[in-house]
């Protein structure tokens, strides 16, 4: 009794802020109760894990009326709790819950997510009545895309998709290219400018613990049908606790890409990644997924794909002992040398030595980002529906405001030296004749 007492305070609480929702969020070693207040979060309280696990059971078990089953810790369940069970007074015509696990599963991470109905006239109390609430705890630390190796117009152009209410913005790259890390890198800064955004994730699994969000894993699918099912349902379980920013661990199959599409262009912001080698190929790469409900005609519009950010890894050579291009260490190939003689004078590139004690005889010194920022627009995606990617590309890449290619990017560096031509052929593409990339 003594249990379902608080959590009727705590409801009757977020009624007198007017909050439309509340957040319960049980992390393992506390649980906080957020509360949304004219769009934005803020922290309403503190528990321990226990107390908030006991308030969801006991508004979940004593308080709703209609319910999926009883309460049960690893599904994810539907409730709702009718005004006449609350206090008159607080003017709450009903309680739609939605709850679930979440990060961190193994010390029985959950959620539970309230949105407030309330009767016509409802008025709340008045602002000066009310303590003052706090944000919710934003990410330490800075923006590090820059120390990444991305340029600063390139962070300016991530920053300002950053900024829109709503639409997908992708990181693209093959395995081991960073993509997931640079995401992530980004909604950390969206979390650190933003803190008052809801933030709700599904991946497969959890690959950074993120305080500041609601992190739901896909476990248990033995296939890629059964991951895309999962994933499709905690999309929906994640729009239900009325997020404005959702991220989407990876877009590999088509019920997560068209789940992903469709919280895009009902007014959330989205981000995910995609396997696939050019980001003007993404057209490409979701059409091949499902033509009927992934057509192009359709997606592309860029007010539904904001943004697609291609990015690699390139090795950075060691200053000690990398050689020359020219002397007659280096073991470079005719093809390569007479494509990179179109870019410039070559004596300035340099390749890897037999490796120093400076770079644990490895020839490199670490690896930077080398990446590709598109910024959609309505001639971007017009190229696309009516010529196809080539044109798309080459149109685009041609307006002043764009950015260059990776592997003009990577060349560049090939010619300060600091990059074996032969690592770009490895991680980005081909070395060409300049102007036929
Ligand atoms: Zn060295």
């Amino acid at each position: 009794m003594l249990v379902r007492n608080h959590a009727i305070e705590i409801i009757s609480a977020a009624a007198k802020y007017s909050a439309s929702d509340i957040h319960l969020m049980m992390r393992g070693s506390y649980a906080e109760i957020q509360i949304v207040v004219k769009g934005g979060l803020r922290v309403l309280k503190r528990l321990t894990h226990e107390e908030g696990e006991s308030i969801a059971r006991a508004i979940y078990q004593s308080l709703a009326k209609t319910r999926d089953s009883s309460f049960n810790p690893l599904d994810f369940q539907n409730a709702q709790v009718p005004g006449d069970a609350l206090p008159p007074s607080i003017d709450v015509s009903s309680v739609r819950i939605v709850r679930g696990p979440s990060y961190p599963q193994a010390r029985d991470g959950a959620f539970m997510t309230m949105r407030l109905q309330y009767l016509a006239g409802h008025k709340g109390t008045r602002q000066s009545d009310l303590a003052k609430l706090e944000f919710p705890k934003a990410p330490k630390g800075e923006f590090r895309l820059g120390a990444m190796g991305y340029r600063l117009s390139q962070v300016e152009k991530i920053k300002s998709l950053m900024d829109a209410p709503n639409g997908l913005i992708l990181f693209t790259g093959p395995t081991g290219s960073g993509k997931t890390t640079a995401m992530f890198e980004a909604l950390q800064e969206v979390a650190r400018t933003k803190p008052h955004r809801r933030l709700v994730t599904v991946e497969d699994p959890v690959e950074y613990p993120m305080e500041w969000a609601v992190q739901m894993a896909v476990t248990g699918a033995r296939n890629d049908k059964e991951t895309g099912e999962a994933f499709g349902e905690r999309v929906r379980v994640a729009l239900r606790m009325a997020p404005n920013i959702i991220l989407l661990g990876e877009l590999r199959g088509p019920e997560v890409a068209v789940a992903a599409l469709e919280a895009a262009v009902t007014g959330h912001q989205v981000w995910s990644t995609m396997h696939v080698t050019d980001p003007f190929l993404f057209v490409e790469r979701l059409e091949l997924m499902d033509k009927e409900r992934l057509d192009r005609r359709v997606f592309c519009d860029h007010k539904m794909v904001r943004g697609v950010i291609a990015q690699r890894l390139l090795p950075e050579l060691c200053p000690h002992c990398s050689v020359p291009i020219t002397s007659k260490l280096a073991v470079i190939s005719k093809r390569i040398i007479e494509a990179l003689k179109t870019w410039g004078d070559i004596s300035s590139i340099r390749v890897r030595g037999n490796g120093c004690d400076h770079c644990g005889h490895d020839g490199s010194i670490g690896r930077f980002a080398v990446a590709e920022v598109v910024v959609t627009d309505a001639a971007v995606m017009s190229d696309f529906i009516k010529f196809g990617s080539d044109i798309a590309r080459k149109n685009h890449r041609e307006k002043p405001d764009s950015d260059k290619s990776m592997l003009e990017s990577a060349i560049k560096y090939a010619f300060g030296g600091n990059v074996d031509p032969r690592d770009i052929e490895d991680s980005v593409d081909l070395i060409v004749a300049k102007g036929k990339e």
